[in-house]
């Protein structure tokens, strides 16, 4: 099925160069980018999107990180690109994601770790209608 997806290059992404790489592994792999967009998100915004984990204890290190620099935010779209583009991403914490994926590449720790990838379709919705106005994204 064609899906759309949220997808953000994290402040580590940006300050360490890596955008192109990761638009790169994205385009490699049959995905079209959709809608892109350069951001500073600011702490109201980092604590909007993340509101799911406003409970977990590391919230607050988490919106810290999301408002250290400018992010890349992108609607990925394609075939099952939900759970493809979180395959290329690979696992939460970069020591544990399978080699040759985003985070194993460029990501130092389960914080910084380079990409955002929406979950689920629904996530996926709400989180691209968050960043993203119906006439910003080609069809
Ligand atoms: P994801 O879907 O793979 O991004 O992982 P989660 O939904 O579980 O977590 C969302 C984001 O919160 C992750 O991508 C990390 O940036 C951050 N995060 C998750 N676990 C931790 C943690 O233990 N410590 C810190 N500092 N950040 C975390």
């Amino acid at each position: 099925m064609i899906q759309r997806t949220l997808s953000i290059v994290k402040p580590d992404g940006v300050r360490k160069g890596v955008i192109g790489q990761v638009v790169s592994r994205f385009e490699k792999a049959g995905i079209r980018i959709v809608a892109m967009q350069m951001r500073q998100l600011n702490r109201k915004d980092a604590e909007g999107f993340y509101a799911v984990h406003s409970e977990r204890p590391f919230f607050g290190e988490l919106c810290e990180f999301m408002t250290s620099g400018p992010v890349v935010v992108m609607v990925l779209e394609g075939e099952d690109v939900i759970a493809l583009n979180r395959e290329l991403m690979g696992a939460t914490d970069p020591k544990k994601a399978a080699p040759g994926t985003i985070r194993a590449d460029f990501a130092d720790s389960i914080g910084e770790n380079i990409a955002h990838g929406s979950d689920a379709p629904e996530t996926a919705a709400v989180e691209i209608a968050w960043f993203f106005r119906g006439l910003d994204i080609v069809s």
